[in-house]
């Protein structure tokens, strides 16, 4: 689950980690009034889960109530990349000497968690990594070890943070992973960690992610239940009892076994494709699992190809043709439908296929070929 930027920092600060003081607004007058209670100047801040606000406009400094007003109301339903603004997030505005960059995620293939610091922050740190990635300090860390100060001192040595800024950053790491561990979160990253200009280290922005399978550990998160962006189509899968995953391409995907779907996704990508989803429907493939699959990618309008990957196992392939038949009759679809149909009795199940599916769907002989159909019949990318 992603956090907004306040609620973000107030994750930030029940581990003590400095973010400055300010308050959420709804409305344009409850800006106005929190921006009068914090007192002048303010910094209104567009709450939309998606990076680059301030260069979009929804990051503004407000001297007094006349420019608070004005500057709230033109954020508040504002759209940013696709997002629509319907918070904000009022603070005393800071005095700025340096915007540093510093972050806390898994690396999955070291298994290991993966700190990140930069003298260059504020920017788009994809760009630095790509441009100049000798400028982001990067550390690996054995989760059993841990992270001491001896280790941190050298990370923001490596990372050549400003002198002035070396004991608060030394401070505010340590406890940026105590947030990610013990906050249970997947992601921690403050850009820009900022020195003031009288001297001060502290979070100037908060980007959260929370590690959902710890939820059961953590009441307190209730309250970000309801404000979290929704998937329409995760929730409708959700419902449906389906192990579906949203993504942005083009091609819907429906395997059985998360192996199969994963490696059906791999091979739509490497002959040019984009996965619009994993959807992995379980051993299983009878009509009622199919029709639900169908119905939840038919719900995405990027779809436009289907590819339905199916490796008959103790499941025999007669029955997962009659499935989709079966489907196919109760939901109509949205998009052409290409099967791959492999393993136990898969000679009969093409058979089904080819009778009662055709001018519904196209056979594929194997799993490339499925994939290099359906990327076609999407139109490439
Ligand atoms: P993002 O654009 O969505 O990442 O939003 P940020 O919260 O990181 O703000 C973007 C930029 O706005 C920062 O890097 C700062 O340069 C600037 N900014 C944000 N708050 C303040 C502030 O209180 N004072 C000043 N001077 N600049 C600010
Ligand atoms: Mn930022």
């Amino acid at each position: 689950m992603d956090l907004f930027e306040y609620q973000g920092k107030l994750y930030f600060a029940r581990f003590n980690i400095p973010v400055p003081s300010g308050e959420v607004a709804n409305t344009v007058d409850e800006a106005v009034g929190a921006a009068d209670r914090i007192g002048y100047p303010v910094v209104i801040k567009a709450q939309v889960q998606v990076g680059g606000r301030g260069k979009a406009g929804g990051i503004k400094l407000a001297n007094n109530a006349d420019e608070a007003r004005f500057h709230a109301s033109n954020i508040l339903g504002m759209d940013i990349k696709g997002h629509v603004v319907r918070r904000l997030w009022v603070e005393r505005a800071s005095d700025i000497a340096k915007e540093y960059y510093a972050s806390f995620t898994l690396d999955r293939s070291a298994k290991k968690y993966l700190g990140m610091l930069s003298a260059r922050g504020g920017v788009d740190i994809e760009a630095v990594a790509a441009e100049n990635p000798e400028d982001i300090a990067v550390i690996r860390i054995n989760p059993v070890d841990g992270l001491d100060e001896a280790t941190v001192k050298q990370w923001v040595t490596a990372a050549k943070l400003d002198a002035e800024a070396f004991d608060g950053a030394v401070s505010i790491l340590l406890k940026l992973y105590d947030c990610f561990v013990n906050g249970d979160a997947d992601l921690v990253e403050i850009n820009p960690l900022i020195l003031s200009q009288d001297g001060r280290v502290y979070a100037l922005d908060a980007k959260v992610s929370l590690d959902d399978s710890a939820a059961y550990k953590h009441p307190e998160w209730d309250e970000y239940r309801g404000l979290e962006v929704i998937d329409e189509r995760e929730k409708l899968a959700k419902e449906k009892g389906l192990q579906y995953i949203g993504l942005s391409g083009t091609v819907g995907i429906i395997a059985n076994g998360a192996g199969l779907a994963m490696s059906t996704l791999d091979t739509v990508t490497q002959v040019g494709g984009s996965a619009a989803n994993f959807l992995d429907i379980g051993g299983g493939a009878n009509a009622e699992v199919v029709a639900n699959a169908l119905t939840v990618i038919n719900t995405d309008h990027n779809v436009k190809s289907i590819f339905i990957n199916i490796f008959g196992g103790v499941t025999r392939g007669e029955e997962v043709a009659k499935g989709i038949i079966e489907a196919l009759n109760r939901v109509e679809l949205k998009a052409p439908l290409v099967v791959r149909l492999d393993g136990t009795n898969a000679d009969q199940g093409h058979k089904i296929l080819a009778e009662q599916g055709a001018g519904r769907l196209q056979i594929a002989k194997t799993m490339l070929d499925g994939a290099r159909k359906a990327v076609e019949l999407a139109g490439g990318n």
